[in-house]
C-alpha cells in the first residue's frame, strides 16, 4: 500500500510531536509549526500515539520521527517504542539534556537512532541561544556520547544556523569527525522576522569548496559534503521548491492532529478519538490536501 498526493509525493514518513513542554527555550524554535495551544494543553496519549503509528504503518509508512517540545519529557517514551511494529525505522530528535540516562533503556526499546540539536560548543553562546547553562552542555555532550555507545546510530547532530554561531561552523565539523557524528546544518526559519540567521550561501559555497565528495540524498534533495572524514548535510528548505517536491512526511502535532505542512495550520485534520480504521482514513484524508508550500509560482 502507498500512500501519494495529488503532487505524485509519497507518504513515507512521520514526524511526531508527543508534547509541547521543553525545558530549554531556544530563541529561535519553531514549536514544529504548532500553535501555541492554551496552557495545559491536550497531550496524546500513549495509546493514541502508538494507534497513528500503526495506521501509518498499515498504509506504508516506513519512517517515524518524535518531536517535541522535548520528547524524552515523556517517561512513556520506552513504553510506546515497544508497541511499534518491527521494520519501522524509528529515531527522535532531542536537544539531549535527558538523553544521557536514557540512551541505552531507548534503544532497548526499540529506537534505532537520535538527533540531537546542539548549536554551539561554547558555553556562552550555547546559553544566549538555548538558555541552558554550562551543566546543560555538558550533558548534551554525555548524552551524545551515550547514545553513539548505546548504538544510537549513525548520531546526527542538528546545528541551526545563526549569527551567533556561524564562526562556529568548522569548530563543529572538527567535533562531528571527532566523534564520528553526522552534522546537519539547518537554515533558520525567522518566523519572528528578527534577521537571526547566518550566512548559509557562504558556508555552503566553503564546504563546496573544501569536500571530497558531495550527494544529493532522495530526502528533500538534501545536500550531503564529505570533508576529510566529516560527513556534513545541509538542509535548506526556505523558498525551495525542491525541497517541498520531494518531502515525503506527513506531521502529527502534540494534541492529535495530523498537519500536512510546517508552514500551514489551515488545513490539519483532527484526529480526534478515531479507531485504528478511521485513523487510517484520516491519513489519506490528510495526504490529498498535501500541497507543496514552495512551488513554482510562489517561492
Ligand atoms: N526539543 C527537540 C530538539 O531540540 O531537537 C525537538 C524539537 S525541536 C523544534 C526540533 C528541531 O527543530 C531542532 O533540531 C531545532 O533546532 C529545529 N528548529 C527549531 N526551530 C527552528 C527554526 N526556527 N528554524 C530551523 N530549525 C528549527
Amino acid at each position: 500500500m502507498t500512500l501519494a498526493d495529488p503532487f505524485g509525493r509519497k507518504v513515507t514518513g512521520l514526524r511526531i510531536a508527543i508534547t509541547s513542554r521543553c525545558n530549554m527555550s531556544c530563541l529561535y524554535c519553531h514549536h514544529e509549526g504548532e500553535e501555541a495551544g492554551p496552557a495545559g494543553q491536550r497531550e496524546m496519549s500513549e495509546d493514541e500515539i502508538v494507534k497513528v503509528i500503526l495506521a501509518g504503518a498499515d498504509l506504508g509508512v516506513k519512517r517515524v520521527k518524535f518531536t517535541g517540545g522535548e520528547p524524552l519529557m515523556r517517561p512513556d517514551l520506552e513504553s510506546i517504542l515497544k508497541r511499534l511494529p518491527e521494520g519501522l525505522e524509528v529515531s527522535l530528535t532531542t536537544n539531549g539534556t535527558l538523553l544521557a540516562e536514557r540512551a541505552k533503556s531507548l534503544a532497548e526499546a526499540g529506537l534505532d537512532r537520535v538527533n540531537v540539536s546542539l548549536d554551539s560548543l561554547d558555553p556562552g553562546a550555547y546559553s544566549r541561544i538555548t538558555g541552558g547553562t554550562a551543566e546543560d552542555l555538558d550533558r548534551v555532550l554525555e548524552g551524545i556520547d551515550a547514545a553513539i555507545e548505546a548504538g544510537l546510530v549513525p548520531v546526527k547532530v542538528n546545528m541551526v544556523v545563526l549569527k551567533e554561531n556561524e564562526d562556529e561552523v568548522w569548530d563543529m565539523v572538527d567535533f562531528a569527525r571527532d566523534r564520528g557524528v553526522i552534522l546537519q546544518l539547518i537554515e533558520l526559519l525567522d518566523l519572528s522576522d528578527h534577521g537571526l540567521g547566518g550566512d548559509l550561501s557562504r558556508i555552503e559555497k566553503e564546504l563546496e569548496s573544501r569536500a571530497d565528495m558531495v550527494v544529493t540524498r532522495d530526502m528533500h534533495r538534501r545536500r550531503k559534503y564529505f570533508i576529510g572524514g566529516a560527513e556534513v548535510e545541509v538542509v535548506r528548505p526556505i523558498d525551495n521548491t525542491e525541497f517541498c517536491a520531494n518531502c515525503n512526511r506527513l506531521r502529527v502535532t502534540s494534541d492529535g492532529k495530523l498537519k500536512p505542512c510546517l508552514l500551514r495550520n489551515d488545513n490539519l485534520v483532527d484526529l480526534g478519538s478515531a479507531d485504528l480504521e478511521e485513523t487510517k482514513r484520516l491519513i489519506e484524508k490528510a495526504t490529498l490536501i498535501r500541497s507543496p508550500y514552495f512551488c513554482e509560482g510562489r517561492s
